[in-house]
């Protein structure tokens, strides 16, 4: 039998379901950048100074995790009882 190796998925967080390519201008924006610091709703700045034209990939990051947080966020049908299994 021919075995495919499964690549450890330590890279990408397994997490994050929202694909970063998929995060629009306006998510990124909607949270602050932790990478240069631009507040929720402004663009990221270059270190020289000026606006970058790309969110910063930690801003993505953090979008993405709010988007999927969010998501998980949504209640399940039914909760009536707290243990899950
Ligand atoms: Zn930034």
């Amino acid at each position: 039998m021919n075995q495919t190796k499964r690549v450890p998925s330590s890279t990408q967080s397994a997490d994050v379901t929202v694909r970063l390519k998929e995060i629009t201008p306006r998510q990124a924006l909607s949270v602050s950048c932790q990478a240069c610091g631009a507040a929720v709703r402004q663009c990221c700045e270059l270190r020289a100074g000026g606006i970058r034209k790309k969110p910063h990939r930690a801003r993505l990051l953090l979008a993405a995790n709010k988007l999927n947080a969010a998501a998980l966020r949504r209640p399940a049908k039914d909760r009536h009882s707290t243990a899950a299994r």
